[in-house]
C-alpha cells in the first residue's frame, strides 16, 4: 500500500517547536515509505486565519527541509463539504441544535456541580416540529452536531496501542457554525477521505476528536485510516509547552542562529527509544527512521539540549558545507582552514564571527606579566610560520622561563587573543598571522 500523509496546520499563529515536530514525524515517517506528503491549510477559522502565518508556517517547513507534493486550503473546498453534510443530514446523522452559548455554558455548569461527566444531553433530539419552526420565526439559526452512535470505539494506535472509547461517553460534536460554516472535524475528516490519507500522525491532544471521527468516516462511507497520537512536548519541568512561549516559535529558533538539522535531529529522536545525534544530513534521518520506536511519555524540551547538539553538528560540517552560508554572514574571505581551526569552538555558527574577529580585527590584548610577555615576544620564532612554529615557540619559552602548562599558555593566550580560551594556539598564531601576533605583544610597551 503507497502512504498518504497530511499535515494540517491552522495558520492562526507562528509555527512552534510542538507543531514543527509534528510536521517533522509525518514527513520523516512519509519518506521512509515513499509516500506522498500533503500540506493542508487548516483555514475554517476565517477570523483567526492569516496569510502571514500560512506563509511563515510554509517559511519554517521549507527552513527544516520538510518539502510537500501537494497543498491544499479548506477554505477553498467549502462545496465540497456542503455536499457531504447534506448527505449526512439526509441520513440523520446531523441535527439541530438552538441552544445559546450561555444555555450551553450553564448545562455544563450544573453537570460538573452534580458531578456529572459535561457529555451534551441531545435536549435539541427532542424538540418538536413546531418549536423548531418557532425558533426559526425568531430568525434563530442551528448550529448541527454529529449523532455518535453508543457504540465501542476501538483503533489501534501505532504509538498508544489500543485505544477504547465508547460513544455514549462522548458528546456530540458541533460540526456546523451558526452561520452554516463547517468546522474543522467535519472538514478534516472529508478530506482525509477525499486525499486518500492512509496515516494521520498529530498529538494526543486529538485522541477523543479521533474517536469522534472514526464515527464520521464510518457515516460517509469510508474506512478510517491508520492513526498516531504524539504526546505533547513539556518544557524542561514537565510543564506544558504553550503556543504563547514566542521564544519557542521556529522564527525564533532560526534567528537565534541554530542550525535547521540540529532541531531537525532533536524533533526526530526525542521521545523515542532511538538516540538523539548530530545530523548534518536530512537523508540519513529518514533512512533510519521508525516510528514504532515513540512511546507514550510525555518528552521534555531542553533549549539547551538543542544548542549542545547545535554545536556537534557545526563540527562536523565541512567547508564546502557551510561556505555559502558563510558569505551570507558576511564571512567571504573566510577559508578551510579557517572554518576547520574555530569549528571546534562554536556553540552557534555567529561564533565564527567572534573568531574572526579575534583574528583579523581589533583585540584588546591581556597582557598581567609585562616581563613574561617581552620574554616570549624576544622568542617568537622567524617567519614563515607553519604548523610547527607554537611548538617551537612553546619549548623556547618554556626552557627560558621555567613555565609550563597553563602558566605558560594562559598568558600568551590572553595578550594574543584578548581571550580565555579559543581554537588551539597551534593553529591561531597562523590564522592570526606574525605580524599581527608581534603587535598584540607588543601592546604592552605602547601602553607603557
Ligand atoms: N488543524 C489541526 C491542528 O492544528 C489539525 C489536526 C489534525 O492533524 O487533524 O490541531
Amino acid at each position: 500500500m503507497s502512504v498518504k500523509v497530511r499535515f494540517a496546520p491552522s495558520p492562526t499563529g507562528m509555527l512552534h517547536v510542538g507543531n514543527a515536530r509534528t510536521a517533522l514525524i509525518s514527513w520523516l515517517f512519509t519518506r521512509e515509505k515513499n509516500g506522498h506528503f500533503l500540506l493542508r491549510v487548516d483555514d475554517t477559522d476565517q477570523e483567526r486565519s492569516k496569510p502571514e502565518y500560512e506563509q511563515a508556517i510554509e517559511d519554517g517547513l521549507r527552513w527544516l527541509g520538510i518539502d510537500w507534493d501537494d497543498k491544499a486550503r479548506q477554505r477553498d473546498r467549502t462545496e465540497i463539504y456542503a455536499e457531504k453534510i447534506e448527505q449526512l443530514k439526509t441520513d440523520g446523522r446531523l441535527y439541530p441544535c438552538y441552544e445559546t452559548p450561555e444555555a450551553l455554558d450553564l448545562k455544563r455548569k450544573s453537570q460538573l456541580s452534580r458531578r456529572l461527566p459535561p457529555i451534551y444531553d441531545r435536549e435539541a433530539l427532542a424538540l418538536s416540529d413546531e418549536q423548531i419552526k418557532a425558533y426559526e420565526a425568531e430568525g434563530r439559526h442551528p448550529h448541527w452536531r454529529f449523532k455518535l452512535n453508543h457504540t465501542p470505539i476501538e483503533w489501534n494506535d501505532s504509538v498508544r496501542g489500543n485505544v477504547k472509547f465508547n460513544g455514549a461517553d462522548l458528546s456530540d460534536p458541533v460540526l456546523i457554525r451558526e452561520d452554516g460554516s463547517p468546522l474543522y472535524h467535519i472538514c478534516s475528516v472529508i478530506d482525509d477521505i477525499e486525499y486518500g490519507i492512509t496515516h494521520v500522525i498529530r498529538g494526543e491532544d486529538h485522541v477523543s476528536n479521533t474517536a469522534c471521527h472514526i464515527q464520521m468516516f464510518e457515516a460517509l462511507g469510508a474506512s478510517a485510516p491508520n492513526f498516531t497520537h504524539l504526546p505533547l512536548l513539556s518544557d524542561k519541568e514537565g510543564a506544558k509547552l504553550s503556543k504563547r512561549i514566542g521564544s519557542l516559535s521556529l522564527k525564533e529558533l532560526q534567528e537565534d542562529g541554530l542550525e535547521p538539522m540540529s532541531v531537525v535531529s532533536l524533533m526526530a529522536r526525542l521521545g523515542s527509544s532511538a538516540p538523539i545525534e548530530p545530523f548534518t544530513d536530512i537523508k540519513t534521518v529518514v533512512k533510519n527512521f521508525d516510528i514504532t520506536k515513540f512511546s507514550r511519555g510525555t518528552p521534555k524540551f531542553d533549549p539547551d539540549e538543542l544548542v549542545r547538539l547545535n554545536g556537534k553538528i557545526l563540527h562536523d560540517l565541512d567547508f564546502d558545507a557551510i561556505k555559502d552560508r558563510l558569505s551570507e554572514i558576511g564571512l567571504n574571505d573566510l577559508d578551510a582552514e579557517f572554518w576547520n581551526a574555530v569549528k571546534p569552538n562554536l556553540q552557534l555558527l555567529s561564533d565564527v564571527q567572534e573568531w574572526w574577529r579575534v583574528a583579523k580585527g581589533d583585540v584588546t590584548p591581556i597582557i598581567e606579566d609585562a616581563d613574561f610577555i617581552a620574554e616570549a615576544l624576544a622568542l617568537l620564532p622567524t617567519t614563515p610560520w607553519d604548523e610547527k612554529t607554537w611548538m617551537l615557540w612553546a619549548n623556547a619559552v618554556k626552557e627560558k622561563t621555567g613555565r609550563k602548562g597553563k602558566q605558560l599558555f594562559m598568558p600568551l593566550r590572553q595578550a594574543i587573543t584578548g581571550m580565555e580560551h579559543g581554537p588551539e594556539l597551534a593553529s591561531l598564531l597562523l590564522l592570526i598571522g606574525a605580524n599581527n601576533v608581534k603587535e598584540r605583544l607588543q601592546s604592552n610597551k605602547k601602553a607603557a
